[in-house]
């Protein structure tokens, strides 16, 4: 064995040992049983969508066989259909700090951001406002919607960073929608501070929580946020396409009027009426018959919550993204990856985005391998840090095996 080979050793059994002891002091480690994962794999795209928890099979068997098969229409009624998007969102409601009868769950993100836009930009009400403040580093969709709320609603968008929003927003500014984390590095925005500027600026904050919910904790109410929106994909493990949701906080409820009032946000919707009429409440973000399977698949995977603090998963989820760092470092030689994460705390959501100049290659061979994290294109590696299933032995196998295969993709680095 030579010198190097020698040193990687050391390297090597002191990261084994600290992961085993992270392993053992950790109280969510238990909750991994709850899903179906396999031990050949690291799966670190719980950020892209989260693993399948493994008693969601069989309720659905349930939901199709039972609900859909033997009740049928009476399911509207008996087995609480009908009532589905206000009862999940209240479900949800304590994941992102906001009390009962402010989340309804329902169609994509994407329509949600509209919905809450063209709402936010309705409540204001004052045309002096035309201008609608968008995270310049947005997921697209978002953007892409922003711009055609925009106008609609008259209004022209303004693309900030969202470091510079609290600077940029003022008696022009209708709203600012702005993402909690950014899902390309993994970067915390300040929510706190960003909704008290908006708010002092006279505008509405209205906040995307798809890389937020279910990572750390939101404080939706007690940061006096507007509105808010998120997919139940991700960290919430609701399923492929699961139901977006939308928050409207109380004191906006009465004021909000939706653009798409579709006769599921009637007060009377089985009058059939006519005219118009928004139910109170949450209920007033509904727009068409709910997609009851994808509910029902995503109200009994949110089970895998019941009596966990969102404290305990933030601290779990920067122990591990600081422990990946860590190891990446000591394995992976210098200047082979960069991180885009940000090492402070405060900024950091619960994902390691890496910079690296093969990335596509690097990630073809890692999944190959068994580490499933995805790729940001043209250079980025991203790999997700979900605390309910993902621990510090998984953590330390993909920074080893991200070393062995950098120094195959590109030998003599
Ligand atoms: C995942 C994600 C979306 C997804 O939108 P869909 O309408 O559910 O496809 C939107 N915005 C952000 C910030 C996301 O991370």
């Amino acid at each position: 064995m030579g010198a190097t080979s020698v040193a990687l050793h050391a390297k090597t059994d002191a990261l084994h040992t600290k992961a085993a002891a992270l392993d053992a002091a950790d109280p969510l480690a238990k909750r991994r049983e709850l899903f179906a994962l396999d031990d050949g794999a690291v799966y670190l795209d719980g950020n892209s969508l989260g693993a399948l928890p493994r008693h969601v099979p069989a309720r659905m068997a349930d939901v199709i066989g039972r609900e859909w098969g033997e009740l049928r229409i009476r399911s509207w009624d008996e087995s609480g259909w009908w009532t589905a998007p206000e009862r999940i969102g209240d479900r949800i409601a304590p994941l992102v700090g906001a009390a009962p009868g402010q989340v309804v769950v329902g169609d994509s993100t994407s329509v949600n951001v509209f919905k809450a836009l063209v709402a936010a930009v309705r409540l204001v009400g004052d045309d002096s406002r035309d201008e609608i403040v968008v995270d310049a580093t947005t997921f697209p969709t978002d953007g892409y919607i922003a711009e055609s709320a925009a106008r609609m609603t008259g209004r022209r968008i303004v693309p900030v960073a969202p470091g510079d929003v609290a600077a940029a927003v003022g008696p022009r500014t209708a709203a600012a929608l702005v993402n909690h984390v950014d899902y390309r590095t993994g970067r915390l925005h300040d929510l706190p501070g960003i909704t008290a500027a908006v708010r002092d600026a006279g505008a509405l904050a209205v906040w995307d929580l798809c890389h937020s919910a279910g990572a750390l904790p939101v404080g939706l109410d007690a940061h006096g946020v507007d509105l808010a929106v998120g997919c139940t994909y991700k960290y919430l493990n609701g399923g492929p396409g699961s139901p977006a949701y939308l928050y409207v906080a109380e004191r906006h409820q009465a004021g909000f009027d939706s653009p798409l009032p579709g006769w599921n946000s009637h007060a009377d919707p089985f009058a059939m009426t006519p005219g118009y009429a928004a139910a109170d409440g949450a209920r007033r973000g509904r727009v068409g018959t709910p997609d009851i399977l994808s509910m029902r698949a995503l109200e009994a995977a949110l089970e895998v919550w019941d009596g966990v603090a969102m404290e305990d998963v933030r601290a779990k989820s920067l122990a591990l993204t600081d422990f990946f760092l860590e190891c990446v470092e000591a394995y992976v030689p210098e200047g082979v990856v960069t991180s885009l994460t940000p090492a402070a705390h405060a900024e950091r959501g619960s994902q390691v985005a890496l910079a690296c100049a093969d990335a596509p290659a690097v990630m073809e061979e890692l999944i190959a391998r068994g580490v499933v994290g995805d790729l940001r294109r043209p250079d980025v590696l991203r790999f997700g840090f979900t605390p309910l299933y993902v621990g510090f032995a998984d953590t330390e196998r993909a920074a080893r095996v991200l070393a062995e295969v950098c120094a195959q993709v590109r030998p003599g680095r």
